[in-house]
């Protein structure tokens, strides 16, 4: 499972929210970097 990022159109081009916090990226590398680093856990398989 991915967490697809939310595209918001801003006065200052497109970003990206986190759909789980609400935090707004630049692009999506600093979204990819902060989904593994805040929800991680979301994504690890069952062992
Ligand atoms: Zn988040």
């Amino acid at each position: 499972m991915r967490l697809k990022a939310i595209k918001v159109e801003g006065r200052w081009g497109t970003f990206l929210r986190c759909p789980r916090c609400g935090m707004l990226f630049k692009d999506q590398k600093q979204y990819s970097r902060h989904v593994n680093k805040a929800h991680r856990h979301l994504f690890k398989k069952e062992e």
